[in-house]
């Protein structure tokens, strides 16, 4: 059991030949900040799978983990992460914390993460087995809707939305500060879209469309197992 877990946690040459060429599929579909390059290249991905499928972990897909839910592909991940245009020390809300692979890269990128997890069952997970713990002190994990953002900690440079949100929401806006950016996957008319929305230091919105995508729904209130 525990050489098992020993295992698990190994980031071997093979690992790190399977992200290089992670990288190179990235940039060929566009990606093109450096820094986010290399944060996914810094992020051993295969520790939030079992050790079983660590050669999944570099395929450029998404893959179910506990509670119906997914692990965001990495070309989303690189996408969302690219339009969010991370600074050292911004402090980013993050909406659907998952498998905590999206929260790792921005704080591989120096950010202060705030995430929120809705389903009890993921965030107890997170609590106990976040591989990278000992790596990762700018990451705290909240229990709670998403849709409320985090009032408390507010206002944020950035928030990032990793569920597909029917509308933009509100309350988040508010907690954006002026000069900030917010990245979300909507859905209208049964079709999701990645927007980004900034908000000007007279407070007003700009939107921009930027691509389709594929994103579990954002789903109000909490649920406990
Ligand atoms: N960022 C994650 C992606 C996980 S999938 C990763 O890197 O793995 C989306 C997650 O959003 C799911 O865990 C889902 O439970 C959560 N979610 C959906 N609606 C939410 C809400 N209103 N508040 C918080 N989390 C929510």
């Amino acid at each position: 059991m525990y050489f098992h877990a020993m295992r698990v946690m190994e980031d071997l040459p093979l690992h790190k030949g399977l992200r290089k060429r992670l990288i190179d599929t990235l940039k060929a579909r566009g990606i093109t900040s450096e820094a986010v390059l290399e944060a996914i290249n810094k992020v051993p991905r295969h520790f939030f799978f079992d050790t079983a499928l660590a050669h999944i972990a570099y395929e450029d897909r998404a893959f179910p983990i506990a509670a119906r839910q997914t692990i965001s592909m990495p070309y989303t991940v690189a996408l969302q992460t690219q339009l969010l245009d991370i600074r050292k020390g911004e402090k980013i809300l993050e909406i659907g914390t998952g498998s905590v692979y999206q929260a790792s890269v921005l704080a591989e990128l120096g950010a202060r993460v705030f995430t929120i997890e809705r389903q009890k069952e993921l965030y107890d997970h997170q609590q106990k087995s976040y591989p990278l713990k000992s790596v990762y002190k700018n990451i705290q994990f909240f229990f709670g809707d998403g849709f409320l953002g985090l009032p408390i900690y507010a206002p944020f440079h950035k928030i990032i939305i990793t569920a597909a949100a029917p509308f933009v929401p509100p309350k988040l806006v508010q907690q954006l500060l002026p000069g900030g950016r917010m990245v979300l996957p909507i859905e209208k008319d049964g079709v999701q879209f990645i927007l980004v929305i900034d908000k000007a230091a007279d407070g007003s919105l700009t939107e921009t469309w930027v691509e389709e995508c594929s994103f579990v729904p954002m789903l109000g209130g909490t649920s406990k197992p």
